[in-house]
């Protein structure tokens, strides 16, 4: 094992050596570059790309137009999305009534037969006692 220790400790010098020949003094106008900065963040400009100058004319550039696509089909996505959930918020409230009106009809039929059914046995009542007498 030691003798590997030794070896292996005999490479290391030898690479480091060479790499010190190697080593070139920086000239004097070096000097160490400046921290990295962190990218600025840039706004796109309000103005179209190009402008003609004879007419006049501004409108974007092929590159700018399909961003401002892009831009204008995620603006129309976003749009249809909430008007979907607007709606779907509305169907909800919809169905809703819907069902209460549903349900007080059925109210208002049991309530009539109902009210049939005690005219019947009111009247059955009256028969009977008719007949009893
Ligand atoms: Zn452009």
């Amino acid at each position: 094992m030691p003798v590997l220790r030794e070896g292996l400790l005999d490479y290391v010098e030898m690479v480091c050596k060479q790499i010190s020949k190697r080593f070139v003094k920086p000239p004097d106008w070096w000097t160490a570059p400046t921290e990295e900065a962190s990218p600025p963040s840039l706004r796109k400009p309000d103005l179209m790309c190009f402008e003609d100058k004879k007419t006049g004319d501004s409108r974007y550039c092929v590159r700018c137009q399909e961003e401002v696509d892009e831009e204008e089909r995620l603006k129309e996505e976003e749009r249809e999305k909430e008007k979907a959930e607007a709606e779907d918020k509305r169907s909800v409230k919809e169905s809703a009534r819907a069902r209460m009106k549903r349900k007080a009809a059925e109210d208002k039929k049991k309530k009539a037969e109902k009210g049939k059914d005690d005219e019947q046995k009111a009247k059955k009542r009256r028969i009977k006692i008719s007949v009893k007498k």
